[in-house]
């Protein structure tokens, strides 16, 4: 029998396909209308973009039913207080080693000395305002549900479905059915992400074939040095101290963790978004790592809205070579306040693309950086956020298996299981069927 090619080898050599089309179409077609019309803004711009919508709308739902599901199974709201409390400060810890660990190296390196500012692409950056911390707080309570559903508010959904969640708790017998609708309606919603997950492929070679055909390869070169130190760290940070974390706190293998967690990376680096990788996240965390639907439902979509370490660590390099380039001398008040606004700065905002230099204006106007010195790094950025985002969702997944140890609320024997959570069969209409293996 022909042996089917398992999901994730399929997703890296539509990549690596989209890789070279697209470096090849901006090394020798960006001024040919032709390719650029129908091409890069016609067939890869709407196969991308369908792609993308198609996992954002996966969001919603699946974190919702999960959600109500992972409450009712958790049945005792200390509990969900306990799981809260410890994935809160774990993610804090991690983004706060992460950007002391990307201040350590550049101060070490020292990207930006002696930058040639004639060699950087002219663009202006324009400061978008950040949101005051104390709206962030404020906003965690949705003033309308419906509106907060409408626009994929992550924090506020999460507090108001916990609330309804538990409150179905609270009465009893009657909640039952509630739970149970809760339960078959999320196991319909992994079943629409399996199904979503055949198209990755080809989504994945358009959102890839579309960045690399606008973005060469050869823009990296004279920010080289700001670029291969984030790149570094970004490295260091997930190979180094996540493993660290999850073989001494979790007491798991951090390589099996590792290689389940291929798939989510490709997705979170073609999307730069750790939202719409979420149903990908919580899939793998469920279904290949053995976390319990009562850890995952939450720990997921909270940690892609509250975590995000490879962020982190792309702001605390600028920083550093945006001071060097400018000859600023920040001490360390000035790296610590760095520290301590890029960990506040994370909670609250989004994991969209590019978000992160809005945060990174944030943490500027706070040590008295240059905000017009974002520019300098800006023509990297979609990279580098491509690149950021894959960590961000390796982090959330950490703690989320670090919780879901200490509370005892993993599958040791799923988690170790190389095959578990393959999607054997797929039933499409029609009797056809497909296998995929992510
Ligand atoms: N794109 C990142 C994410 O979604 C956020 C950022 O760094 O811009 O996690």
């Amino acid at each position: 029998m022909q042996k089917k090619m398992d999901m994730t080898t399929k997703i890296l050599i539509y990549m690596g396909f989209g890789l070279v089309v697209g470096s090849l179409i901006n090394a020798f077609a960006s001024e040919v209308a032709f390719i650029q019309d129908y091409f890069v803004n016609g067939l890869f711009h709407v196969v991308g973009a369908l792609f993308i919508n198609a996992l954002k709308m996966l969001v919603v739902p699946l974190v919702t039913f999960s959600l109500i599901c992972g409450i009712c199974g958790i049945g005792d709201v200390g509990v969900l207080g306990r799981i809260g409390v410890k994935a809160f400060l774990l993610f804090m810890l991690t983004t706060a080693l992460a950007i002391t660990l990307a201040i350590s190296v550049s101060v070490i390196i020292g990207p930006g000395e002696g930058f040639d500012m004639t060699q950087a692409a002219a663009s202006t950056f324009v400061a978008q305002p950040a949101p005051p911390l104390t709206q962030v707080f404020i906003d965690l309570i949705p003033s309308n549900p419906v509106a907060a559903y409408a626009e994929g508010n992550m924090l506020q959904i999460i507090f108001f479905t916990i609330l309804f969640a538990v409150c179905v708790l609270m009465i009893g017998e009657r909640g039952k059915p509630i739970a149970e609708g809760a339960e078959r309606l999320n196991e319909v919603m992994m079943q629409v992400v399996n199904v979503v997950m055949l198209a990755a492929p080809i989504g994945i070679f358009a959102l890839i074939a579309k960045v690399f055909s606008e973005q060469g390869v050869g823009m990296i070169l004279p920010m080289m040095s700001y670029f291969a130190v984030v790149a570094t760290v970004l490295l260091l940070h997930t190979t180094g101290t996540l493993m660290i974390l999850l073989k001494v706190l979790g007491r798991v293998s951090p390589m099996i963790f590792l290689k389940k967690m291929r798939s989510v990376q490709l997705f979170a680096f073609s999307t730069a978004s750790s939202n719409a990788t979420i149903p990908i996240t919580l899939r793998t965390a469920e279904k290949r790592l053995g976390v319990d639907n009562s850890t995952a439902s939450f720990v997921v979509p909270f940690g892609a809205t509250i975590n995000m370490d490879g962020t982190a660590i792309m702001q605390g390099v600028a920083t550093v070579f945006i001071a060097n380039v400018y000859g600023i001398d920040l001490g360390l008040m000035g790296y610590l306040t760095v520290i301590g606004m890029a960990v506040l700065a994370s909670i609250g905002t989004a994991g969209v693309p590019g978000v992160g230099l809005i945060m990174l204006a944030m943490v500027f106007h706070q040590v008295g950086l240059p905000i017009e010195g974002i520019a300098l790094i800006m023509g990297v950025d979609r990279l580098l956020d491509m690149m950021r985002t894959a960590v961000n969702v390796t982090g959330d997944a950490a703690i989320t298996t670090i919780v879901a140890r200490s509370e005892d609320k993993i599958s040791m024997e799923t988690f170790n299981d190389p095959k578990a959570g393959v999607v054997e069969e797929i039933h499409l209409p029609h009797g056809s069927s497909q296998s995929s293996k992510v």
